[in-house]
C-alpha cells in the first residue's frame, strides 16, 4: 500500500509574539502531520494558539523558530511575497465573519480572487465560480447579493470562494461561530461532503458537536498539543438535528 501523502507537516513549530519588552508564546514545540483527506477539528480556550497555528499553516503568517512543510515543501523559510503565492494556489481559507463584499453578488464574490490571482490561469473564473456555487448549493442564489441571504448561505458563498481555485487544503477558523445551531450543522455537514470528496480539511471550534463532525480532534493548550485523537463516533446532520428536538431538561 502505498503511504498516503502528507499535506502539512510541523517540527517543532513555535511562535512567540513581541510587544516592546512583553512576549507572548502563542505555540511551542508543535508536531503534526495531517494527511491528504483528512478532517481534523482544532480546539481548545480562547488564546491557547489555534488561531495562530491556523495562520501559520495557511501561509498567511510565519513561525519564530521550527520547521513548516507544505506539500513536501519547506515554507517556513520564504518571504512575504512566496508566501501569497503559494497561499494562492493551496490554501482556501474561510473566516468567522465571512468577509464578503456586502453589496456584491454571490457569483461576483467567489470569481473575485480567480480574477486577481498573479498566475492569470483561470480565464474560465465565471464558470468555475459557478461550478463552486453549486458544490456549496447554493446554484439558485448566485445573482443575489450577499446582503441579501441568510448567514448559512453567505457562509456557504465563503466557502465556495475557498474552493473556488481547487486548493490542496481548506482551513476555517470558527466558521460556524456566528451561526445559529441549525446552519452550524448544515455548514458542518458540506465541510463532510467536501471531505467525501477528497478536500483535505483543518477547522477550529469550540463548539464540541462541530468538531464530532471531524475525523479526527486536535487539542491545545496554552500553545501546545495537548491530544491528538481520531473520532471514535462522529457526529451528522440528521444526530444533530434530532438532538436539537429533544425536549429541555428530558432525559
Ligand atoms: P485562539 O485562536 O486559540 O483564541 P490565538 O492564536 O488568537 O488564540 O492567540 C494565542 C495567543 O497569542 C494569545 O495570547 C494572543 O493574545 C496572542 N496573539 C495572537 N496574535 C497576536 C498578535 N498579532 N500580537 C500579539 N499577540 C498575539
Ligand atoms: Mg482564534
Amino acid at each position: 500500500m502505498t503511504p498516503p501523502k502528507k499535506v502539512v507537516e510541523t517540527n517543532k513549530l513555535s511562535r512567540v509574539f513581541k510587544n516592546g519588552e512583553i512576549e507572548v508564546r502563542a505555540l511551542s514545540d508543535v508536531d503534526m502531520l495531517i494527511n491528504q483527506g483528512d478532517f481534523v477539528a482544532i480546539m481548545g480556550a480562547s488564546g491557547s494558539g489555534k488561531s495562530t497555528l491556523l495562520h501559520i499553516i495557511g501561509c498567511l503568517d510565519r513561525p519564530t523558530s521550527g520547521e513548516y512543510k507544505l506539500d513536501d515543501v519547506v515554507v517556513n523559510n520564504l518571504d512575504k511575497n512566496q508566501l501569497a503565492d503559494i497561499r494562492n494556489q493551496k490554501i482556501g481559507f474561510i473566516f468567522q465573519s465571512y468577509n464578503l463584499l456586502s453589496r456584491t453578488t454571490a457569483l461576483e464574490n467567489v470569481e473575485l480572487p480567480l480574477i486577481y490571482n498573479r498566475s492569470g490561469q483561470f480565464r474560465n473564473s465565471k464558470e468555475l465560480a459557478k461550478k463552486a456555487l453549486d458544490q456549496v448549493g447554493l446554484s439558485d442564489r448566485i445573482y443575489h447579493k450577499t446582503n441579501e441571504l441568510s448567514g448559512g448561505e453567505q457562509q456557504r458563498v465563503a466557502i465556495a470562494r475557498a474552493l473556488v481555485n481547487n486548493p490542496t487544503l481548506i482551513l476555517a477558523d470558527e466558521p460556524t461561530g456566528n451561526l445559529d445551531s441549525r446552519s452550524s450543522f448544515e455548514i458542518a455537514d458540506l465541510f463532510v461532503q467536501l471531505n467525501n470528496k477528497g478536500k483535505t480539511i483543518v477547522m477550529i471550534t469550540h463548539e464540541a458537536e462541530i468538531a464530532q463532525f471531524a475525523k479526527r480532534m486536535i487539542f491545545l493548550r496554552d500553545g501546545r498539543i495537548l491530544s491528538d485523537k481520531p473520532i471514535e463516533k462522529r457526529n451528522t446532520r440528521e444526530q444533530a438535528f434530532r438532538e436539537l428536538e429533544k425536549p429541555v431538561g428530558f432525559e
